[in-house]
């Protein structure tokens, strides 16, 4: 039987859930035998009990003063997010590695952000110390009271054949990319599961989808992050936590990309539908709705942001 669309309960009418008040249908597939209709009230209720809205602010995505927690926030597409979910209100904590020109980009994000009046945290912590980033979840939760994001950002590439790829090559990679990400959700999860609330975005890679030459390592870690992605979604999901990822293309002024040789660049923006290479901004937008209430319906869910370069 064709389901008939439902009217949210506000729109309801005074009578309605009597049994006479169900409208004598018309449309095709219409109820006719006796009793159907009693029947098919009692679905009805049952449907409009069920139905929760998402719930959106008027002119928001359920993020104003919402806790974010952004790894590698510094540079690059954690940067991008973190302007992203400032520009909606949510307050924000990101880290980065402790190294001198990496301290000084951080102060001129977190005075970025502090410009767009909200409020920031941010510290240097190394996501492939365990210890270290539980520390900085704790620190960001007792700062803003409550977490609602983490978007698993920080990454590094050691590219090198496979042959002649050395030990802390690979190590670095996997520990950074993979385990890093591990650490945080592991970190964040007993506060989203206790909140019964959460949402989670990893910046995986078309590179954890489709082979490259050179980078071994870091293929491994993004489709690492993929199957992380999909087990926690499978794990969390009863505690009403999204988790998804994002698949960014070739991204253009990033620290990870500036040593790219430019005919590599030129290949990926050739191979992609849309002819052109991506910025920072076109992640964060994406990650940014993923963790908006908007995406409430979606999880475990891998995202290419990449023009189409997958196609
Ligand atoms: P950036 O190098 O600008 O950003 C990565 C950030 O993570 C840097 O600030 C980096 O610091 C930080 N970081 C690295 N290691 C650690 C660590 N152990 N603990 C905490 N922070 C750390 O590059 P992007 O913005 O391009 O990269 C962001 C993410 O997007 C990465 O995961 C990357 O793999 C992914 N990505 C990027 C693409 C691109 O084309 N740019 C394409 C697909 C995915 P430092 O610089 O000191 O290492």
């Amino acid at each position: 039987m064709a389901r008939q669309p439902i009217e949210p309960p506000s729109a309801r009418r005074e009578n309605d859930g009597a049994p006479g008040a169900l409208d004598a249908p018309t449309a095709p597939g219409a109820l006719t035998a006796p009793g159907a209709a009693t029947e098919a009230v009692e679905q009805l209720l049952e449907e409009v009990n069920e139905e929760t809205l998402p719930a959106l602010e008027p002119g928001g995505d359920g993020l104003r003063g919402a806790g974010v927690v952004i790894t590698g926030g510094a540079t690059g597409i954690g940067r991008a997010a973190a302007i992203a979910f400032a520009r909606q209100g949510a307050r924000i904590a990101f880290n980065y590695l402790d190294e001198a020109d990496l301290r000084e980009a951080a102060q001129r994000a977190a005075a970025e952000l502090r410009m767009l009046e909200v409020d920031v945290y941010c510290r240097a912590c190394d996501v492939r110390d365990g210890a270290d980033a539980e520390a900085f979840v704790g620190e960001a939760r007792e700062r803003f009271g409550s977490l609602s994001v983490l978007v698993n950002n920080a990454g590094i590439g050691r590219d090198r054949a496979l042959w002649r790829m050395r030990d802390e090559d690979w190590r670095d990679v996997l520990d950074t990319n993979l385990t890093g990400a591990f650490h945080m959700i592991r970190a964040i999860a007993p506060t989203f599961r206790r909140q019964q609330h959460g949402k989670i975005v990893n910046v995986s890679s078309v590179h954890g989808i489709r082979a490259e030459f050179g980078i071994s390592n870091y293929a491994a870690s993004k489709a690492g992050l993929i199957g992380l992605t999909r087990s926690a979604a499978l794990e969390l999901g009863p505690s009403n936590i999204n988790v998804n990822a994002v698949a960014p293309g070739y991204i253009r002024t990033t620290r990870l990309t500036e040593g790219v040789p430019a005919e590599i660049m030129d290949r990926a923006r050739e191979r992609s539908a849309l002819g052109r290479l991506g910025d920072p901004q076109d992640v964060a937008s994406v990650v940014v709705f993923l963790c908006s209430e908007a995406a409430r319906h979606v999880t475990g869910a891998i995202v290419p942001v990449d023009g189409g370069y997958l196609l």
